[in-house]
């Protein structure tokens, strides 16, 4: 079985998920959507994505700026099993009436509210939980990175309480009217958002998080510090752990990567997709281990975590694998996600 599969928002992430879509044996790409012509719609173009017109888009400027459109989202819509949403934050639950109205299933994601879907998703989390599911929603680039870690850690040792402070990227490195550009600027949400959040994939666990934004465009930073149930046996238990599990990259201290730069010269030097970097990224030097309590940095690469977790969530919709590790290992394969 192929499920077709249209990007609404073909902006950050829907550019990411079209092209990861594509190197996916079991998906096809039908098309994509933009509400005006942009560099990004002639690169669609490029790569042969046909282009749909979205929300109050007129044809008559894709005609101006030469940009061949196959119709409307509406048009689109109705030719596909299921829609990538990733227009901007709340722009989604616009779209879903339109969803509604052709009676397509639809991805959303994590600038979306939990109840815009049936269920939250994580594939290391709660990769079951899609199946069969009209609407599902990625949860974000944040959320996502602590749902892995939690899946791992849950189900080694399992996890009493987790406290984390979220050091989030001011702006992605395109969005230049974003910062701050100097400054630390606290979240005045204590805690944050992002504990509850990571509740909608693990419902029992303890876990409170705050968060400062920071003027950075590279990658976030998670400060953790977990009293695990069961003491694990060392320190390098723990990294083996975390090393074969995938989805994440544990730098050895011979690398010589001090911090997010290094971590994205290394996703520039890969190669992979936009010079992505997908995984979780730890340190063996950033963790620690006492007793029971777990200390931790992980770098997150908010442009594109979520790429491989859209993939996993239209499989568990449609049952095309027989399980989260199957999806995983495929997704990842076809992604090029492979463990150094
Ligand atoms: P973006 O602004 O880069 O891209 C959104 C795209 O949607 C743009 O191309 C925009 O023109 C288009 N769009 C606007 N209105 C539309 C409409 N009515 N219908 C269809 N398309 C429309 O945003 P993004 O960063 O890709 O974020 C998309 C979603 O993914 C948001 O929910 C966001 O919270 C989430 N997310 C973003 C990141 C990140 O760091 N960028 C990480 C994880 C999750």
């Amino acid at each position: 079985m192929t499920v077709r599969v249209a990007i609404n928002g073909y902006g950050t992430i829907g550019k990411r998920v079209a092209d990861a879509v594509t190197k996916q044996p079991d998906l096809e790409l039908v098309g994509v959507t933009k509400t005006r012509p942009s560099f990004e719609g002639l690169r669609a173009q490029e790569k042969g994505y046909p282009l749909y017109i979205a929300g109050a888009g007129k044809a008559a400027d894709f005609a101006a700026a030469g940009l061949a459109v196959a119709g409307t989202s509406n048009d689109l819509f109705r030719k596909v099993d299921v829609v990538v949403d990733a227009s901007p934050d709340k722009v989604g639950r616009e779209n879903r009436k339109l969803y509604e109205a052709v009676g397509v299933r639809a991805i959303f994601q994590g600038g979306e509210k939990a109840d815009i879907a049936e269920v939250s998703f994580n594939a290391l989390g709660n990769y079951p939980a899609g199946h069969g599911r009209q609407y599902v929603r990625v949860v974000s680039c944040n959320t996502t990175g602590l749902a892995r870690a939690a899946a791992v850690l849950r189900s080694a040792w399992g996890v009493d309480h987790w406290e984390a402070t979220l050091v989030r990227r001011g702006a992605d490195p395109a969005e230049s009217k974003k910062g701050p550009i100097n400054g630390i600027l606290p979240t005045f949400d204590l805690p944050s958002h992002h504990g509850p959040d990571v509740r909608t994939i693990f419902p029992d666990l303890s876990i409170a998080t705050t968060a400062l934004i920071v003027p950075t465009t590279l990658m976030h930073v998670h400060v953790n510090h977990v009293r695990l149930t069961q003491a694990p046996r060392d320190a390098a238990e723990v990294l083996d752990t975390f090393r074969r599990s995938p989805r994440f990259h544990v730098f050895a201290p011979w690398e010589h990567v001090d911090g997010t730069p290094q971590v994205m010269e290394y996703a520039r030097d890969r190669g992979i997709g936009f010079n992505d970097m997908m995984e979780n990224v730890l340190w063996e030097e950033g963790l620690r281990l006492d007793g029971r309590d777990l200390y931790f940095f992980q770098a997150i690469h908010q442009e594109s975590i979520v790429v491989p977790e859209n993939i996993d969530a239209i499989r568990s919709m449609f049952d095309l694998a027989r399980d989260g590790a199957e999806s995983i290992a495929k997704t990842d394969r076809a992604l090029g996600l492979t463990r150094a």
